[in-house]
C-alpha cells in the first residue's frame, strides 16, 4: 500500500506540532471528544431528516478505553463516521483554507498563532502518538475503511471491517523521556480529570471502565477491586448551567476548544431568558479577529441547539452583520425540531431570539465602554471597522443604535473618543463636528486645512479608516450638530471682515484664477484663500465626495467614475501669489508651469497620485535652473 503525503503546508503544520511547540499536550484529548461529539451532533441530525437512519438517543456516546501493556488510547463514537473520501479530505489536509506564512526561523509565539489559527483540531494527537489509527464507518456506507499514519511522512488508507457505523481512534502513545511522561495518557485517575477538566460540558456520554475499591472486610482493611463503566461528565452543557456554577475559567476553556481560539476571549456573555421567549445563550467576543475575519470565507452565525440537538452551526440569521465576529451558542426549546431551514428563517420565534441577542450584546458593548474603557479600546481596534460598516450600511437604518458605540481620533486629546464625547466639548458658538481624513494621522496632522481649525482651538476627528467618511456622512449630523470635513471648499471659518478680502482679491485676480483653471482640467475652481496659515497650496472639495472618499471609489474594482469636485486653493499670504500674478503680466509661459506644479504639490498633500510625474519633475527643474 503506497503511502500518501500530506500536502506540503500541512506536513509543516504536523512537524510543528510533533515537535510539540504547544507546551499544552492534554489538550489532544479534548480535540478528540470534540470531533466524536461533532459527529453525534451531526448523526441525530441526520436522523430527524431521514427516516431510513434510525438513532436511538440513549446509545450515542463516546468511549475511552487504554491499554498500558501495549500503551494505546482509544477515543470511539458511534456517530455519523466518514467515507473514504473524508477520511482523506478531513485527515489529510490540516489547513482547509490553504495559504498562510511560514517562515523560517519562526518564534515560539508565530509558530502557536500558526497552530492556534488552523484549529490544533485532530492533529494535536500527534503530540503524544508515534502512531495514530483512525478506523470509520459513514453512515451513508456498508463498508469500513482504516486510515493509519505514523506522522508527517504520510499515511494510508486500506478498506476494513466495522460492525455499524461510527469511529474509532486508537493512538499510539509515546514512550515518556526526560521531558515528558507520556504515560499519564495510559492511566485511569489522569484520563477522568482531563474529561473532567475540558469536556465536562459535551452532552454525550463519556464512558469509560473504571476501577473501583470496594470495601470487603472492615476490619482486616481488605479491599476488592471491581471494574464498571462509568460516565466521566456531567453531560449539562455549559450554557444550561447557572452562571453561579460556572468558573471563567472554564467559559473560556469552552470557548478556545469550541471555536478554535487560542486565545481567551475577551468577553464573555451568558444568558438565559424566560418569557415569551425562553432560551439561554453563551456569547463571546473574541479578543482577536479570526484569521480570515475580513475575507469572504467568513462565516458569521451562532451554533443553534433545540430540544439538545445541533440544528445548526452557524445560524447567521442569529447575528445582524455589524456584530459578526461575536462566536457562540444559543439554545432554545421554542423551535420545532423538524423545522427546514427555509422555514426557520421565517421563524417568529428565531427572530425575537436574534433581536433579543442584539441588543445584549450593544448593552454588553455600551458598559464596556462605560467601565472599561481600556478594554473596551482595545475591542474597538479589533472590530471597530465592523461597526462603523454597520452605521451606513443597509441604507443606514442601523445607525442610531450604532453611532454611540464607535470611536475616532481627536486631535485635542490624541486618542480615541466617541462622537458623544466630541460634542459635550463643543465650545460655545461652536455648531459644526469637524472631521478630516487621509491614511494616517501623521499624514493628517500635517493637511494644510487641519491648520487652520485646530488654530481656532476647535477639536478634529481624525479619520483614518477607508469606511470612516462613508460612515459619517449616512449618520449626517449628532445631536443635531452637523458634521464638515475641514477640507470641503464651503468650510466657513472666517470673519466677515476677512471674507471680504478674499472676495475682493478673488474677483481682482478673476482672469488669472480661470487660465489657472483652464491649464489644469481636473479642478472646478481655482481661487485665493485665506484659510491657510504657512502653507502655499491645498486641495479642497465641493458637495458630497470628497478625496477620501473618490480614493474608496477609485480602489474599487468596477469602477464607477464617481470623483470629487476638487477646488485649488492658494494661500494670498504666501509670497507665490504675488509671484504669480507678476508671472501672469509678464511671462504665460512661465506662469503656467507654476500652475502645473503647485497643483502637483496640492496632490501630493491630499495624497492623491501624479499621473505625469517625469513631465512634472522636468517642469520643476526647468523653474529651479533659472
Ligand atoms: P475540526 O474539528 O476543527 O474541523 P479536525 O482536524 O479536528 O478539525 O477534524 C477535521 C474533520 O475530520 C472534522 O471537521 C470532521 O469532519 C472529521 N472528523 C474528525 N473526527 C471525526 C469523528 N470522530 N467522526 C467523524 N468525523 C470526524
Amino acid at each position: 500500500m503506497a503511502k500518501k503525503q500530506f500536502q506540503s503546508e500541512s506536513k509543516r503544520l504536523l512537524d510543528l506540532m510533533i515537535n510539540s511547540i504547544y507546551t499544552n499536550k492534554d489538550i489532544f484529548l479534548r480535540e478528540l471528544i470534540s470531533n466524536a461529539s461533532d459527529a453525534l451532533d451531526k448523526l441525530s441530525y441526520r436522523s430527524l431528516t431521514d427516516k431510513k437512519i434510525k438513532v436511538k438517543k440513549d446509545d450515542l456516546a463516546i468511549q475511552l478505553s487504554f491499554d498500558k501493556e501495549n500503551r494505546t488510547l482509544k477515543v470511539i463514537d458511534n456517530g455519523c463516521g466518514m467515507t473514504k473520501e473524508e477520511l482523506e479530505d478531513n485527515l489529510g489536509t490540516i489547513a482547509k483554507s490553504g495559504s498562510f506564512n511560514f517562515k523560517e526561523n519562526m518564534s515560539k509565539e508565530e509558530k502557536s498563532s500558526i497552530i492556534g489559527q488552523f484549529g490544533v483540531g485532530f492533529y494535536s494527537a500527534f503530540m503524544v502518538s508515534d502512531k495514530i489509527s483512525v478506523l470509520s464507518r459513514s453512515i451513508d456506507e456498508e463498508d469500513a475503511n482504516l486510515w493509519e499514519s505514523e506522522g508527517a511522512d504520510g499515511y494510508t488508507i486500506t478498506p476494513a471491517e466495522k460492525k455499524s457505523c461510527g469511529t474509532e481512534i486508537t493512538l499510539h502513545i509515546k514512550e515518556d523521556n526526560d521531558e515528558f511522561q507520556y504515560s499519564k495518557y495510559l492511566d485511569e485517575y489522569e484520563l477522568k480529570s482531563l474529561v473532567k477538566k475540558y469536556s465536562d460540558y459535551i452532552r454525550f456520554p463519556i464512558k469509560m471502565e473504571c476501577t473501583h475499591h470496594e470495601l470487603k472486610d472492615e476490619e482486616k482493611h481488605e479491599y476488592k477491586d471491581s471494574k464498571e463503566v462509568e460516565t466521566l461528565n456531567s453531560m449539562i452543557p455549559i450554557w444550561k448551567k447557572k452562571q453561579k456554577d460556572v468558573k471563567e475559567e472554564d467559559y473560556e476553556n469552552f470557548y478556545m476548544d469550541k471555536f478554535n481560539d487560542y486565545d481567551k476571549p475577551l468577553k464573555v456573555i451568558p444568558s438565559s431568558v424566560e418569557g415569551m421567549i425562553s432560551y439561554q445563550s453563551l456569547l463571546f467576543i473574541p479578543s482577536h479577529a479570526p484569521y480570515d475575519y475580513y475575507t469572504q470565507e467568513y462565516e458569521k452565525g451562532l451554533a443553534l441547539y433545540s430540544h439538545g440537538v445541533l440544528i445548526m452551526e452557524k445560524c447567521a440569521d442569529l447575528l445582524p452583520d455589524y456584530f459578526s465576529f461575536v462566536k457562540g451558542v444559543v439554545d432554545t426549546e421554542d423551535l420545532s425540531l423538524n423545522i427546514s431551514r427555509e422555514l426557520l428563517q421565517e421563524s417568529q420565534s428565531l427572530k425575537l431570539i436574534a433581536k433579543n441577542i442584539e441588543g445584549k450584546i450593544r448593552k454588553e458593548l455600551e458598559s464596556m465602554l462605560k467601565e472599561n474603557r481600556e478594554e473596551y479600546i482595545s475591542f474597538f481596534k479589533t472590530f471597530g471597522v465592523q461597526l462603523k460598516y454597520g452605521v451606513y450600511n443597509n441604507f443606514a437604518q442601523d445607525k442610531d443604535k450604532l453611532k454611540d458605540l464607535i470611536m475616532f481620533y481627536s486631535a485635542k486629546h490624541e486618542k480615541l473618543i466617541t462622537i458623544g464625547e466630541y460634542v459635550q466639548e463643543m465650545k460655545e458658538g461652536q455648531d459644526t463636528i469637524y472631521y478630516a481624513s487621509g491614511a494616517s494621522i501623521a499624514k493628517i496632522s500635517s493637511l494644510p486645512q487641519v491648520e487652520q481649525v485646530r488654530d481656532k482651538d476647535y477639536d478634529i476627528l481624525y479619520l483614518t479608516d477607508y469606511v470612516d467618511e462613508f460612515c459619517i456622512t449616512a449618520l449626517q449630523e449628532y445631536d443635531g450638530k452637523k458634521f464638515a470635513n475641514v477640507s470641503d471648499g464651503g468650510l466657513d471659518l472666517e470673519s466677515e471682515e476677512e471674507k471680504e478680502e478674499t472676495k475682493k482679491v478673488n474677483e481682482d485676480n478673476s482672469s488669472l484664477l480661470k487660465e489657472m483653471c483652464d491649464e489644469i482640467k481636473e479642478v472646478k475652481e481655482v481661487r485665493f484663500s485665506n484659510k491657510l496659515k504657512t502653507h502655499p497650496v491645498c486641495l479642497t472639495t465641493k458637495g458630497d465626495v470628497s478625496i477620501e472618499m473618490q480614493k474608496v471609489f477609485d480602489a474599487m474594482p468596477n469602477q464607477m467614475g464617481i470623483k470629487a469636485e476638487m477646488i485649488l486653493e492658494i494661500n494670498e499670504k504666501h509670497p507665490i501669489s504675488q509671484k504669480l500674478k507678476e508671472l501672469y503680466k509678464e511671462d504665460k509661459e512661465e506662469f503656467l508651469k507654476y500652475t502645473r506644479i503647485l497643483y502637483s504639490e496640492a496632490q501630493i498633500i491630499a495624497g492623491l497620485p501624479i499621473e505625469n510625474p517625469t513631465e512634472i519633475s522636468k517642469l520643476i527643474c526647468d523653474v529651479l535652473s533659472k
